[in-house]
């Protein structure tokens, strides 16, 4: 497959029957977090970022719970890189039964002071990569007989955030496709539902201030931040089999601070 550097290891012989998930931003944080989480309940797992590097060390921690793993370098708010992706996917896998759409990104600014490429940029990796990850993915995801698409959202997507406009609009956006794509892919018997994370600890929120974190924190009923793994245990629920009737839904993970 021409178009993506990958580091692959196709050579693995393929176990019968097991799960194969795409999971995007890979490379770290929640992400990471979720590939690792999935292939210790046997699921095989393609991790895509921005950087191969990232991808490729979770790759190697999936490889040693002992499942088959791909890294590939995609920008997912790239129709062609995209396509190129889950082409990848069908060639090495023949088959896609989970798509985790987690990449994302901020760029925080009060309306005002926010530049329209601020503005696109925010919403075409957080919103419009998602639209295009379940657009590549469904023809796979059809044949699975009982796909799964879990997306990131976030509580400033359901409640709203000073500095945040494109950022909230993006993560709403997720929710609205959510519920939308839960009706339209049911009759394939696909589930489609989104995870909203409140203040989880990552490189993500590593810049925000101390005086905000306290802020947030204390908005946070239980009084702490959340992890990575916090948000991996409601994704990897909602794409068990377990879930199989659950669809449509925004799974809050954010230590009550929306309720
Ligand atoms: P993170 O630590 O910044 O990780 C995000 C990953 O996504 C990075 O590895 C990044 O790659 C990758 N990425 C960025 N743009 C990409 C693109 N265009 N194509 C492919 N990969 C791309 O973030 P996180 O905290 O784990 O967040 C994961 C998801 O949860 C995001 O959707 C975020 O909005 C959401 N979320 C996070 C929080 C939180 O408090 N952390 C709260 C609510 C929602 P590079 O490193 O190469 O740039």
């Amino acid at each position: 497959m021409a178009g993506l550097d990958r580091i692959g290891d196709s050579a693995a012989p393929s176990e019968a029957g097991a799960r194969v998930a795409v999971v995007t931003g890979a490379g770290r944080g929640i992400g990471r977090a979720v590939a690792v989480m999935l292939a210790a309940e046997g699921v095989d797992v393609v991790a895509v970022d921005l950087g191969l590097e990232g991808a490729e060390e979770t790759a190697a921690l999936v490889r040693s719970q002992g499942r088959r793993a791909l890294a590939l370098k995609a920008d997912v708010a790239l129709d062609s890189d995209v396509e190129a992706l889950f082409a990848a996917v069908r060639e090495e896998f023949g088959r896609l039964d989970i798509l985790v759409n987690n990449a994302g990104i901020t760029r925080d600014g009060l309306l005002t002071k926010l530049t329209e490429h601020e503005w696109d940029e925010v919403v075409d990796v957080n919103l419009k990569s998602v639209f295009l990850c379940c657009r590549h993915a469904v023809a796979l995801l059809r044949e699975s007989g009982a796909g799964r698409i879990v997306s990131l959202s976030s509580a400033t997507g359901q409640m709203g955030n000073v500095g945040q406009v494109n950022y909230a609009a993006a993560k709403a956006g997720v929710i609205g496709v959510t519920k939308t794509l839960a009706k339209e892919l049911a009759r394939w018997n696909i589930t489609v539902n989104a995870v909203a994370p409140g203040f989880i600890e990552t490189a993500l929120t590593a810049a925000v201030p101390e005086k905000v974190r306290l802020m947030l924190l204390e908005s946070v009923p239980l009084r702490r931040a959340g992890s990575p793994d916090d948000v991996a245990n409601a994704v990897c629920f909602l794409a068990s089999d377990g879930a199989g009737y659950v669809t449509g839904q925004v799974l809050s993970v954010n230590g009550g601070m929306y309720v």
